[in-house]
């Protein structure tokens, strides 16, 4: 396992591996299940002390599977490891092991000499590292072959897919963006007016004229040129996901590529 190359490690740390039959292990694997907010790469962390569970958490805040989250980090191609900034849900503080460092401090429970078993990932970052060490974390537990298993491209693999069955081209697309759906899987309908078909999302280009009274339920994509006018109604209506504001066509067709596949 010497040979993994980590993005971050510290010095004279080390992770020990398990296998997936280790109680411990499987507990991760429930956490990941039952907290992770973070649907795109789930992880799961239990904290381990004197052979008893202490704590679990989940990235994304712990918020669960219910969360919605169209991450920018995914939208712009970050590489691994970078882009934290980016997305308040995958920022350091809503990190599997953050959470639960603050699950455990909310409960009363020193971690201190405890061990921290994750189900989810291959490595942990900076941050995280850093407070794991200040919260006198003794071993960081992986799942064997945790670099292979959970390697970014093995898990989007899986979590990156649409689950939209229809989506709705409202103003003036040219054709590229139907095929963009249809490349994903998804029916296309296309309107240029107000009056929208039923679908389970929604492409708009604000462009088009008369948006005072643009109101839809179910997920929206906003699409604008660079630096032109968007009412702020729209910027703030809670059922944008994500506004994509372009400089050129190709730059457009692959961020919506990507936000579609979160959705
Ligand atoms: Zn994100
Ligand atoms: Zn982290």
């Amino acid at each position: 396992m010497d040979s993994v190359d980590y993005p971050y490690i510290p010095e004279k740390r080390s992770f020990i591996f398990v296998d997936k039959n280790n109680s411990f292990m499987m507990e991760a694997h429930t956490a990941r299940q039952e907290y992770a907010g973070d649907s795109l790469f789930p992880v799961g962390v239990v904290l381990v002390k004197d052979g008893v569970v202490l704590a679990m958490a989940g990235n994304g805040f712990n918020k669960g599977k219910s969360v919605v989250h169209v991450c920018p980090r995914v939208v712009n191609d970050c590489p691994s490891g970078e882009g934290y900034e980016l997305c308040d849900l995958h920022d350091s503080p809503g990190h599997a092991e953050a959470m639960l460092m603050q699950v455990a401090k909310q409960e009363g429970i020193d971690p201190a000499g405890g061990d921290v078993y994750l189900y989810g990932h291959w490595w942990c970052c900076k941050a995280c590292w850093k407070i794991m060490i200040q919260n006198g974390i003794k071993n960081v537990y992986l799942l064997e072959n945790a670099h292979e298993i959970f390697h970014r491209d093995r898990v989007y693999a899986t979590t990156l897919q649409t689950s939209l069955k229809t989506v709705c081209l409202i103003g003036d697309f040219d054709a590229v963006f139907a095929d963009v759906c249809r490349e994903l899987g998804c029916v296309v309908y296309q309107e240029s007016e107000n009056k929208i078909p039923e679908s389970d999302a929604v492409i708009l280009n604000t462009d088009i004229n008369d948006l005072s009274s643009f109101d839809y339920n179910k997920p929206i994509i906003l699409v604008s040129k660079k630096e032109s006018f968007v009412p702020n109604k729209l910027l703030n209506n809670s059922n944008v996901v994500y506004h994509i504001e372009y400089s050129s066509k190709e730059e457009v067709l692959r961020k919506l590529r990507n936000i579609l596949k979160q959705l």
